[in-house]
């Protein structure tokens, strides 16, 4: 009676977790692609009394103006819309105020005004005058969670196109 050895050796390969699809970060409601945030933000922006239901997941935000959707996860589910979250979001329709610096409350109108009435060329400028992004914790104020510094270059480049 031969032990009969099993060989499990050309099985092991086959139980690799089956790849999720990883372009699946459309918005579940206008099916445009996202950007993805990180936990820590949509934590700090969802209203308290849905701040449970966020768990530990990153989520994306949907770049749509015409959209109800801010944050979701494709995954699980789960997504906050405009009313859900703390701060207007400067992309989307209607958003008022429309901040540049969510960290300092500048607002776009602001920077603009500093450009007009002030002579403000430069985000350098622009932190003089309107002591914006000083205590920058642009990951938890920004809705993205990144550096406001673009949002405050656009707001010049808009001002400067008025002028
Ligand atoms: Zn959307």
């Amino acid at each position: 009676m031969t032990n009969e050895k099993i060989n499990t050796c050309c099985y092991c390969g086959g139980k690799e977790p089956s790849h999720k699809i990883e372009n699946d970060n459309t918005c579940p409601v206008c099916k445009t692609m996202g950007i993805k945030v990180k936990n820590i933000t949509v934590k700090h922006l969802v209203i308290d009394t849905l701040a449970e239901s966020v768990g530990d997941m990153d989520y994306y935000i949907c770049v749509n103006e015409e959209c109800n959707v801010v944050y979701y996860n494709p995954e699980s589910g789960v997504k906050f819309d405009k009313q859900q979250v703390k701060v207007p979001i400067w992309f989307k329709k209607d958003a008022n105020p429309k901040y540049a610096c969510y960290c300092s409350k500048v607002t776009e109108e602001q920077v603009i005004d500093a450009v007009i009435k002030h002579g403000a060329k430069t985000v350098k400028d622009i932190i003089e005058i309107t002591g914006t992004m000083k205590n920058s914790q642009c990951e938890k104020n920004n809705p993205l969670g990144k550096c406001c510094h673009n949002i405050i270059q656009e707001a010049i480049d808009k001002g400067l196109s008025m002028k």
